[in-house]
């Protein structure tokens, strides 16, 4: 069971600059010869990959990118300044495919890995190089080869590092669409049991992916026969968020079910830190909350927050606490020049 996270992205490589017309003026020399230099090539598109990136989130705010013209010829037979390449950071583990999908262009599975996906366009020549014995003050010169340009699609396996816990009613599927970016929603289409609702959360400038785990647990415990499909993403998972109903029958009790579920499961599940979280603060006074607070304490929980998944009231909070557990992520940006976008590309597709 894996998913995806893609984006479809728009990349051109910088034009060359063009060649310069110009002819040498000195004071004693009536008619210089030509001296207009060749232009500057163009940025190359250049894809890195990088440790500290997780999803393909930042596509979904920036689509275009292009890399700068080459700078112009100029006289004096100077050429001029090639352009900086765009640099595009993904995360390893990231491929590039062609527009169809039919080709991989490229594939990153190392840290620091470059591929140079277009170049940039060469400089034109200046009015120099037209240089002959019989032709001596040329004027011709070219303008900049233009850069190439393409759509791409960018393709990432995603692992939820945090695990999402809770009976059926505890409010998961509202948390995730809360405390996940709107535009890198899950899928619309339905999800089988079999499929579990994944979410990527971007919180102060890091990033993480969300996985509804008990819908895993249930799924492998239907004897499907994919019960360590599923492995990866428990493994990978550095913290659980547990929810509690604190609007339900009995919080403690559904706590310790849940609990009791994990420790069935194995996996070392249980061995994970757990983020008690008393769900649907809107529905209960504070009196009722610290009750219930104290009980789970005892039960076990050691440390115990109150949120709502419908008014957001806790949240913040909450996903200050689970970035406590994350590995320490190096800034998320592209060095990039992002464009208005076009065309959104918020696909999840399971495979
Ligand atoms: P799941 O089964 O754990 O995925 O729970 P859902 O997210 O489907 O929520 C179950 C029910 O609780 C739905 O009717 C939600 O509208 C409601 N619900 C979820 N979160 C909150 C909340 O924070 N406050 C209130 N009042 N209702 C909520
Ligand atoms: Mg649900």
């Amino acid at each position: 069971m894996h998913f995806l996270d893609q984006a479809k992205i728009y990349v051109k490589a910088g034009a060359g600059g063009p060649g310069a017309v110009s002819f040498r003026r000195e004071k004693y020399l009536q008619y210089g010869g030509p001296d207009g230099g060749n232009g500057g090539k163009g940025g190359d598109i250049v894809f890195e990959a990088v440790s500290g990136l997780n999803t393909l989130i930042d596509f979904r705010y920036s689509q275009h990118f292009k890399a700068a013209r080459g700078g112009h010829g100029m006289g004096r037979d100077r050429t001029g300044k090639g352009a900086d390449d765009l640099v595009i950071k993904v995360p390893v583990g990231t491929q590039i495919l062609s527009d169809d999908k039919e080709e991989v262009l490229a594939d990153f599975t190392e840290v620091g890995q470059r591929v140079v996906l277009l170049e940039g366009g060469m400089g034109g020549r200046g009015n120099a190089s037209y240089k002959t014995s019989t032709n001596r003050a040329p004027r011709q010169h070219q303008p900049g080869i233009p850069g190439e340009e393409m759509w791409v699609w960018l393709r990432l396996k995603l692992l939820a590092d945090v695990g999402l816990l809770g009976l059926p009613n505890a409010g998961k599927s509202t948390f995730i669409n809360a405390v996940s970016n709107a535009q890198a929603k899950v899928g619309d289409y339905a999800f089988t049991t079999l499929v579990p609702k994944l979410g990527v959360v971007r919180h102060k400038g890091r990033e993480f992916v969300l996985a509804d785990i008990p819908g895993l647990i249930e799924g492998a415990a239907d004897g499907a026969g994919i019960g360590d499909r599923f492995l990866g993403h428990i493994e990978r998972c550095r913290v659980l968020i547990h929810l509690v109903d604190i609007a339900g029958t009995d919080p403690l009790e559904a706590y310790e079910v849940v609990n009791g579920e994990l420790e069935a499961y194995g996996a070392d599940l249980i061995d994970k830190p757990q983020l008690v979280v008393l769900n649907k603060l809107d529905l209960a006074d504070e009196e009722l909350v610290a009750a219930y607070a104290e009980q789970l304490i005892e039960a076990g929980a050691e440390e115990v927050f109150a949120v709502s998944g419908a008014t957001g009231a806790g949240i913040e909070q909450l996903l200050d606490a689970v970035l406590g557990y994350l590995p320490d992520r190096t800034a998320t940006e592209t060095k990039a020049a992002p464009e208005d976008d076009i065309e959104s590309s918020d696909e999840w597709s399971p495979i």
